[in-house]
């Protein structure tokens, strides 16, 4: 056994790293473009970018000059003052999200940090009730936790914070009858994606919309995933022609680099929280706003919207193409997939994918995700579809016709 390799790398990990992730894996070394190397030298497709983070794949030269440029002027100067790139990406934020007039941006490290920013909005409109979707994940700190509704997430840590309500996605009769007076704030995820790529359709942000402005509660949408033009849009919410109270965004807005935002939409939620309700050292940095920026800049400027919108359709004809009855469905937007299987045997379908070279992930036992980079190769994207029938022969996936489990 080589001992800088996997197998030594991975001993070492557990006798340091804390337990909460499991055994990774594998020990990544370096990237390359859309491509993943191992310190055993093996080259993986990265088809879930860091789930949904390297919007750009891995050494784009235009964000890692951008990065270099920055590291090597100002990494860091504190909230006691600002910087160009802070108020340029504020600027840019707002721009791509169409905030109206008065809209604010409050910079962060992370999704949860920018969903914790969110609840503390909420609970400036004097109301504690925030209603969540069955199915969410909005992240694991007490305050985001709370609002995350699986129960093996949440319950080693009750009680969380009170006033949260979870209704069925989707549902717009039952998030009716949950939002009420004491509500403050309903938040979303446009498509749910560790539920497993789960997008609610029809014109359900169109009636969560109309709910929460009836009750005068704040409707906040979780775009940390589904953000920054993944979906196609550079957020998921604006296919439904909805503005939302506030969005935030994190995962691929730095393509890699920890930044994350709350954007208030309009002067009076943004007039919620004054002058020392909340804060941040590292938050808005003058690194990671460069980093983000540079990503905003390319993906306008390589039409990486458009280009997401398109792949994701190549990705769904193929898949049709293929008339393989194990893939029930594909679900999602743009470069934002869930590829759902006819049995639960998702875990085993990413472990051989591995083994063929591919990177993706398993959000629950039937659903395989898709979240590459936006510049993923789009023979190397349509490869690894044509290579599922293979892997779900290797992993005894059976025909959903075919109860016995055995091959036709
Ligand atoms: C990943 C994720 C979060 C948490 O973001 P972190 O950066 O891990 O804190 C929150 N909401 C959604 C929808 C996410 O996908």
């Amino acid at each position: 056994m080589n001992s800088t390799g996997t197998d030594a790398g991975l001993e070492a990990y557990e006798q340091s790293l804390l337990g909460v992730f499991g055994r990774p894996a594998l020990v990544i070394d370096h990237g390359e473009g859309c491509h993943l190397v191992d310190v055993d030298g093996h080259r993986y497709l990265d088809l879930i970018g860091g789930i949904a983070v390297s919007a750009l794949g891995h050494g784009h030269p235009a964000l890692t000059d951008a990065i270099a440029r920055q590291a090597a002027s100002l990494l860091h100067a504190s909230n006691l003052v600002t910087t160009p790139q802070q108020i340029e990406l504020a600027q840019r934020l707002l721009r791509v999200a169409g905030a109206p007039e008065g809209s604010r941006v409050f910079l962060c490290n992370s999704g949860t940090e920018a969903n914790e920013a969110a609840i503390k909005l909420a609970r400036r409109t004097g109301r504690t009730g925030i209603v969540a979707a069955e199915g969410s994940f909005h992240g694991r700190s007490t305050g985001a936790l709370a609002l995350t509704h699986r129960p093996a997430y949440r319950e080693p840590f009750a009680p969380l914070i009170p006033g949260v309500t979870h209704v069925p996605h989707g549902d717009v009769d039952a998030l009716a009858a949950a939002v009420g007076p004491d509500t403050g704030a309903v938040i979303l995820e446009a498509i749910q994606g560790e539920a497993g790529v789960i997008d609610p359709g029809g014109d359900y942000l169109v009636q969560a919309r109309r709910i929460t402005a009836d009750a005068g509660a704040l409707l906040v949408l979780d775009e940390v995933q589904t953000g920054v033009g993944r979906t196609g849009d550079w957020f998921a919410f604006q296919s439904a022609g909805i503005v939302p109270d506030a969005i935030t965004v994190a995962k691929g807005l730095g393509g890699g680099v920890p930044v994350g935002g709350l954007v208030t939409m309009g002067e009076a939620v943004s007039g919620l929280l004054t002058v020392g309700q909340h804060g941040s050292t590292f938050g808005g940095n003058p690194l990671a706003c460069a980093a983000a920026i540079a990503v905003l800049t390319t993906i306008e400027g390589d039409g990486l919207l458009q280009r997401a919108s398109r792949l994701g359709d190549a990705v769904r004809a193929r898949v049709a193409a293929l008339g393989d009855d194990r893939l029930v469905e594909v679900r999602g937007r743009g470069l934002l997939l869930g590829l759902e299987l006819s049995a639960p045997v998702a875990p085993d379908v990413v472990t051989a994918a591995r083994a063929a070279g591919y990177l993706v992930n398993a959000p629950r036992p039937t659903t395989i995700r898709l979240a590459p980079p936006l510049v993923v190769d789009e023979g190397d994207l349509l490869g690894f579809v044509d290579r599922l029938p293979d892997l779900l022969d290797a992993v005894s996936c059976p025909h959903p016709t075919d109860p016995s489990g055995a091959a036709r």
